[in-house]
């Protein structure tokens, strides 16, 4: 079995764990002590050439099983998960750098994820419509899409993986997943978990390497019928451009900017509790992260310190040693590109309230000071731009419909959030917000059996929930006329 410290971790590829064409090879580095952990086969597009093609190869004997066969690997998967929970969130901790905790419940509702779509994929129904001429009938088939390509980012190196592989092989598609070259251990133990589980020879394969040149395979091989993406908005931009060609499937999971917004009814300092919650899960490295804290101009004052207190007071460290509650950031340039943001903030009148700087108390690793702001000019960056950067930029306004207007005044729309505990504004909030997710005095909504995406550049279509697997579904209709 590979380990997150053996030598060479290899792709797999047909039923085979295999090296890249040449002997690349890629370090993998803890961003916490910048020792390299593990080194990794690194390939480019002969990889994802073959992996495609040896997908579609598993596939007809793949989508034949009945769902409930399918299931009963994507159920076993699960089980291996939750058996092997430590040992994949220490992999996971190592590579990634946040807080064992957080990793073990990246585990835990991952393997919920295969769960949820090793029943969901008994329920692809079909449907009887009422005919309008007579003597003719009409049903619709649900039909797997076909060959998955799927690219992941670093940031929940086990959870995004889970939520593209689950629903696709519950569809009867088969599957090449392309997770992030910071992250690729992780996706390993995953993987083996699916393959003790009896997933067959070339229904998962994985491939490591570049990601523009495997994109290419994916959107170029006309094997390839669906390019499944979770990253960057500007990337997936050129993912969707790519398509075009040949009318590849798409759904993309993209960046977000969202707000969170802070009403006066309810207890101020509770409301601060939540978002320092939010905000620095992760270190602000979530695609949902809160982003922009519009809070009321009554309660302000109070959540400003309540919210720079509860920051301070985080315990930042490797997030493998016990009571961390937040790690380093993944990479150096993640902490640069921070440190960009503050400076711009700081140049455009901003006040840095804590942190707003790399922790000086480590001699190695990315870390990065719980950071609070205000006084924002609206157009600083950090304001504008995804920040993905555990920085919180305070806000204030007085009334209902100009905090919505300022909250959609974003290119983005993948998550929001509000504290309140009046029912009509929670109400008016949800119907007004522009976003795929809403989480009211929730932050952190996501659950296998609930929609996630977003709306605006945030992304196209939804994962998870039963609209997660009908994105690995194309729906037939089929029309007949009965003898007379
Ligand atoms: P990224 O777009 O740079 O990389 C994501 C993945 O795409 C990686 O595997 C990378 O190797 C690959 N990639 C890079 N360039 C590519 C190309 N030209 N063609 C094909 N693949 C390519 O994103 P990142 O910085 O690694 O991840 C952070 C981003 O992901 C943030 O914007 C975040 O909001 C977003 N994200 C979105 C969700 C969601 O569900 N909406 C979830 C997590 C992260």
């Amino acid at each position: 079995m590979a380990t997150a410290t053996s030598a060479l971790q290899r792709m797999y590829i047909d039923g085979q764990w295999t090296e890249a064409e040449g002997g690349r090879t890629k370090a993998v580095i803890n961003p916490a002590t910048e020792e390299t952990l593990a080194e990794v086969a690194y390939g480019g597009r002969p990889e994802a050439r073959r992996a495609i093609e040896a997908a579609h190869k598993a596939m007809p004997a793949w989508m034949k099983l009945t769902p409930y066969d399918r299931a009963k690997v994507l159920k076993k998967t699960a089980d291996l998960m939750r058996d092997r929970v430590d040992t994949i969130a220490k992999t996971l901790t190592l590579e990634q750098g946040k807080p064992v905790a957080e990793a073990k419940a990246e585990i835990l509702h991952a393997a919920d994820t295969f769960e949820w779509f090793a029943e969901e994929g008994k329920r692809a129904y079909g449907q009887i419509i009422p005919h309008s001429v007579p003597g003719k009938r009409h049903v619709t088939l649900k039909h797997p899409v076909g060959v998955v390509g799927a690219i992941t980012p670093w940031n929940f190196p086990v959870t995004l993986p889970a939520r593209k592989i689950a629903p696709a092989l519950a569809a009867g598609c088969t599957i090449v997943i392309k997770p992030a070259e910071q992250t690729p251990l992780c996706m390993i133990q995953l993987l083996e978990c699916l393959l003790e589980a009896g997933a067959p020879p070339g229904v998962v394969n994985l491939v490591i390497g570049e990601g523009p040149a495997i994109g290419e395979e994916f959107l170029q091989n006309p094997l390839c019928r669906k390019l499944s993406f979770t990253g960057s908005t500007a990337v997936g931009k050129q993912l969707m451009r790519g398509a075009a060609d040949q009318v590849k499937r798409l759904s993309l999971e993209l960046g977000g900017h969202a707000p969170f917004i802070v009403f006066p009814d309810a207890d101020p300092e509770v409301g601060a509790k939540i978002a320092v919650t939010g905000k620095f899960r992760n270190n602000g490295q979530v695609c949902i992260a809160p982003s922009r804290f519009y809070v009321h101009k009554d309660v302000e004052k109070k959540f400003t310190e309540a919210a720079v207190e509860f920051s301070r007071a985080l315990k930042l460290g490797n997030g493998v040693e016990p009571g961390v509650e937040v790690g380093p950031m993944i990479e150096e340039r993640a902490r640069d590109k921070t440190v960009g943001l503050i400076d711009d903030a700081r140049k455009t009148g901003a006040t840095v309230l804590t942190g707003g700087k790399k922790s000086d108390r480590f001699a190695k690793g990315f870390f990065f000071e719980p950071t609070v702001l205000n006084n924002l000019s609206p157009d600083s960056k950090i304001l504008t731009e995804e920040p993905f950067a555990p920085v919180m930029p305070l806000l204030n306004f007085s009334n209902l419909d100009d905090v919505i207007r300022a909250a959609n005044n974003t290119r983005y729309g993948l998550s929001a959030y509000v504290f309140t505990n009046d029912l009509s504004i929670a109400w008016k909030m949800a119907e007004g917000l522009e976003a795929g997710i809403i989480g009211i005095n929730d932050p952190v909504p996501a659950a296998p059996q609930c929609p996630f995406g977003g709306m605006k550049e945030s992304g196209l279509g939804r994962e998870l929930a039963h609209e997660g697997l009908e994105a690995y579904l194309e729906t037939k209709y089929v029309s007949w006329k009965l003898k007379d």
